[in-house]
């Protein structure tokens, strides 16, 4: 499998086409991409970046196994396989422009803006909807800005926010089970050839607050954005509690 071009270049990834020729996995060339984890990481709208060796390794790892045991649960997702450290084989997708934020315990905004508190787990699951949009910094909208912005409609939104609840279902159970919280995280959603509405992106560290069940130590990209050290070994912990330490 022969990367093509390179399609875009995001913060934390690169997605290239793939060479137009069959592969000898017959996987047709303009329906598939390859994303490349990179060991760039960033935060607070990419004010602060760094590059850490091995990250894109252990995203590429933890976000493979996530989505495998969601295709197993019969989620549709881009996922197509793992092809080696740092890549995926995706379905290409035309990405909705939505940061579709699922929130189970209260971090960050929720107690600034609203005024819960840190750590209490919600009784019902939070579902925010942010445009995705780096000039604008990715701002907070709703279904009647979704609708004249025109950037989905409005039963693809009910689709996305229904699919969102129904993953989360899933992750909370999956995440509890191997002795981690999911606080919150971010998901995204394409369209594939089929106007289907499939998960795209990735679920790793990167996306999600991830905390142990006991102590609540914050393992994901928190470390970084605080300023708390040994980042990299708190998604190497996630990896070891979800690949039941096979790797
Ligand atoms: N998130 C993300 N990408 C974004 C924005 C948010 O992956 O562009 C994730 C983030 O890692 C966290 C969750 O979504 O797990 C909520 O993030 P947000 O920035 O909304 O958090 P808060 O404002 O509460 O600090």
């Amino acid at each position: 499998m022969d990367k093509g071009y390179l399609l875009h270049e995001g913060k934390a990834k690169r997605v290239y086409t793939l060479e137009d020729t069959e592969g000898e996995d017959g996987f047709d060339p303009k329906e598939h991409l390859l994303v490349e984890f990179k060991d760039s990481i960033s935060a607070f709208d990419g004010v602060k970046v760094d590059e850490m060796p091995e990250k894109g390794v252990l995203n590429n790892k933890i976000s493979s196994i996530i989505y495998t045991f969601l295709e197993e649960q019969d989620v549709s997702t881009h996922f197509v396989k793992k092809l080696n450290s740092k890549e995926m084989l995706v379905k290409r997708v035309d990405i909705i422009p939505l940061e579709v934020v699922i929130r189970n315990i209260v971090s960050g905004s929720l107690i600034k803006r609203l005024g819960f508190k840190e750590g209490t787990i919600l009784k019902y699951p939070v579902v925010e909807l942010y445009y995705k949009n780096d000039s604008l910094s990715d701002p907070m909208i709703n279904e009647y800005h979704i609708k004249n912005l025109e950037i989905a409609t409005e039963e693809e939104v009910e689709a996305v926010t229904k699919k969102a609840l129904e993953i989360n279902e899933l992750l909370v159970p999956y995440f509890n089970e191997r002795d981690l919280l999911l606080v919150d995280y971010k998901l995204e959603f394409g369209r594939d050839s089929d106007e289907n509405i499939i998960l795209a992106d990735e679920i790793s560290p990167d996306s999600c607050r991830l905390w142990d069940r006991e102590t609540y130590k914050i393992l994901d990209k928190d470390r970084f954005r605080k300023d708390m050290g040994e980042v990299l070994e708190g998604y190497s912990e996630i990896l070891q509690r979800i690949s039941g330490g096979e790797q």
